[in-house]
């Protein structure tokens, strides 16, 4: 492999948070580099109209607002490399990073990795995706137009994506593995008054039967209280049961909370570690929102600018 580039920042990860810290520290002429990582666009590209994000009157598409993003970052000078992070060593500076295809050494990292759907941990969660199993309902709802589709959890997202699929579905099932749900109370009542939806409470899903040619055909799930199977006719499977941060390359190096997310100090974006700062999904298990998500992408950027100037 060449002998590593070096830069002054380097950005990890390529949704609004990583976007907005590369506008702001290209304007600082700080000549970033942002390492795409392996969901280019990060989570909005996985949604249709974003209608909450200011300056939209009329909302706009997930993919155009990162396409957008991306555009005004590069418009600044900042370089995009489409790879993955796959080592990182911030025990020392530079900080250095490997990705698929090159190394790299920087004087300050910003960590906008985000985070991902969790899983259920079943074969069909591979094998299926995109075939039947799906984590995103705008994404993939309208493929299933009167169809019987089933949403595993019980907490918000679960309760909106089961609300939402029923503007597709025939019926909708939501699975949940205890008696109560988790998400807010005003949710969770028109979720069970809903028509269209019956929940199946204290049950987990132990398989998902189908195929890629034919789809998903069934669900297999375990009632905790009778201890019974039952086979549960379905098209699809949502599974919406919260997220995990995408922060497994930083363990052991920066301090994470219980949960894997990346803590940062009060009011500021810094981590334990001088000169590394987080922003956005992968240390925000509150707000999770596009615009908080850009709002401490640029304090990031404000941070390490002011970091780098005092290290002069
Ligand atoms: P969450 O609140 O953490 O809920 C996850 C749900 O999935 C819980 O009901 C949990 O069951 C279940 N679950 C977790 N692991 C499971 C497993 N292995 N098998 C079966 N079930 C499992 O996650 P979320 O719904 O994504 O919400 C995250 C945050 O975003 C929350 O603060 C939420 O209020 C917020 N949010 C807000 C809105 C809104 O206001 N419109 C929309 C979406 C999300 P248990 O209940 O048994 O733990």
């Amino acid at each position: 492999m060449n002998a590593p580039q070096h830069h002054q920042v380097m950005i990890l990860g390529s949704g609004p948070s990583g976007l907005t810290a590369a506008v702001y520290t290209s304007r600082a002429n700080l000549s970033p580099v942002l390492i795409h990582g392996p969901m280019p666009g990060g989570q909005l590209t996985t949604t249709t109209e974003v209608e909450n994000y200011p300056g939209f009157k009329n909302g706009i598409m997930g993919p155009d607002l990162m396409l957008a993003m991306e555009a005004q970052a590069k418009r600044f000078g900042t370089e995009v490399v489409v790879d993955t992070v796959v080592e990182a060593d911030l025990s020392s500076r530079p900080f250095q990073l490997k990705t698929n295809n090159a190394s790299y050494t920087c004087d300050t990292l910003i960590i906008s990795t985000g985070a991902s759907p969790r899983l259920l941990g079943l074969d069909a969660e591979k094998e299926l995706m995109g075939y039947g199993v799906s984590t995103c309902a705008t994404c993939d709802g309208a493929f299933f137009r009167d169809k019987i589709i089933t949403v595993v959890g019980g907490g918000d997202s679960a309760c909106e994506e089961a609300m939402f699929l029923t503007r597709f579905a025939s019926k909708v099932y939501l699975i949940h593995r205890r008696d109560e749900l988790r998400a807010s109370k005003i949710m969770a009542e028109r979720t069970i008054n809903h028509d269209k939806i019956e929940v199946l409470w204290n049950k987990q899903v132990k398989s998902i039967e189908g195929t890629k040619q034919d789809g998903v055909t069934s669900a297999m799930l375990f009632d905790s209280q009778t201890k019974e199977e039952s086979e549960l006719k379905t098209d699809a499977v949502f599974i919406a049961i919260g997220h995990i941060p995408n922060s497994s390359l930083f363990k052991g190096q920066i301090d994470l909370d219980e949960n894997g997310y990346i803590i940062t100090k009060p009011d500021s974006t810094a981590t334990n570690i001088e000169g590394v700062y987080a922003c956005g999904d992968v240390q925000d298990h509150t707000f999770r929102q596009a615009i908080t998500a850009a709002g401490t992408g640029c304090m990031a950027a404000i941070e390490a600018e002011r970091w780098l100037e005092a290290q002069e």
